[in-house]
């Protein structure tokens, strides 16, 4: 295997700024934060800062590979600084929106990672998978230890191939732990220590990170739906429409699902009706019947499964990269809705 020198280059750890490597190469380059507000060294690291916070509050943020070595010692340096401007902030919901945002960015990058450097992040990451003559094996322990807090079915410890104290893994599934424990790393310790003054200095950073906070608020839980859009429904849902669009006969669950996720959007009955009109034994008195028991007519209103219970029923179908920051369908139908319409705004 090469040794750590020869495949992490600087270059490359900006695509993880949270690794130890590239914290001693930051402390390397010997420039002190306590010129954040004064010194023109972060006259570009400061924006470069902002805009990966405000990336991250739209569930957007991404680490792209830059030659230049100037760039990504920008990204580097950028990574305290950013840490600083959160803690000033002091928002446990953006610091976890925005290490979700980062571990997110890295499992795509490791991903693409040769074997020898997916090892050397993931030991620095303090796992320690053993390479398998397919996948991997780890320890239960280290396993567990990540893996709990893992919703979904199929990470539990009674439903993996445990031999001799070590589960089995894909390596899709490390690089999953692993983004997992990246998200720990990225938390840890934070709110970093930081004097008043520092965040007086910053204040006009710290205001454009509120805005786009505030803006964000628009797409989160209190947003209306407006007029339907389809094309933004997510693929659970549209897969469950098109089964039954194809005369497949869906679940229990996948129907409760499909309905209430229609109603929840604000889709009129009869619409709903009509969109059962082509399953094998429609009865459109039965299923209006079920649509309005569904929307509350014996007193209880259902609302719409999470991914987590939709994955448990395996109605969790054509997942993709949007799924990956959501853990709800209608935030999926949501955040899609913003995205689309940020899009056309900007064309
Ligand atoms: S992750 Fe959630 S929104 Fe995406 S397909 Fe699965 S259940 Fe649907």
């Amino acid at each position: 295997m090469e040794s750590s020198e020869a495949i992490i280059t600087p270059n490359r750890l900006a695509l993880y700024p949270f690794l130890p490597q590239a914290v001693a190469y930051v402390e390397s380059l010997e420039i002190d934060l306590k010129e954040l507000s004064t010194s023109p060294v972060f006259d570009d690291i400061i924006p470069y800062s902002v805009k990966t916070i405000k990336d991250a509050i739209r569930g957007v943020l991404k680490r792209e590979y830059v030659e230049d070595r100037t760039e990504s010692d920008i990204r580097l340096l950028s990574y305290p600084v950013t840490r600083i401007l959160l803690s000033c902030l002091n928002d446990q919901r953006l610091i976890h929106r925005y290490a979700v945002g980062e571990s997110k960015a890295a499992r795509e990058n490791l991903r693409r990672e040769s074997e020898p450097l997916l090892m050397l992040i993931t030991e620095s990451m303090k796992i320690h998978p053993k390479p398998e003559r397919t996948g991997f094996t780890l320890h239960y322990t280290e396993y567990v230890k990540i893996a709990h807090r893992m919703k979904e079915r199929r990470w539990k410890l009674t439903n993996r191939d445990l031999r001799r104290g070590y589960v089995s893994i894909e390596r899709d599934e490390l690089i999953r732990l692993l983004e997992e424990r990246i998200r720990e790393r990225v938390m840890e310790n934070m709110p970093v220590s930081v004097s008043e003054e520092m965040c007086r200095d910053l204040q006009p950073y710290i205001e454009e990170i509120r805005e786009a906070l505030s803006k964000e608020g628009r797409w989160g839980e209190d947003v209306e739906f407006g007029e339907i859009s389809m094309e933004c429904f997510p693929p659970c849902i549209t897969h469950a429409i098109k089964s039954v669009q194809t005369g497949v006969n869906i679940s229990h669950s996948t129907r409760f699902a499909l309905t209430s996720f229609l109603l929840a959007i604000g889709m009129k009955t009869d619409t709903i009706i009509e969109i059962f009109g082509s399953s094998p034994d429609f009865d459109p008195e039965k299923t209006r019947y079920q649509i309005e028991h569904i929307r509350g007519s014996a007193g209880k209103r259902y609302t719409p499964p999470s991914c987590a219970t939709m994955e448990t029923f395996g109605n969790c179908k054509g997942k993709n990269r949007l799924c990956e920051r959501i853990s709800h369908p209608l935030n999926y139908y949501r955040r899609k809705m913003w995205l689309e319409k940020e899009r056309k705004q900007s064309s």
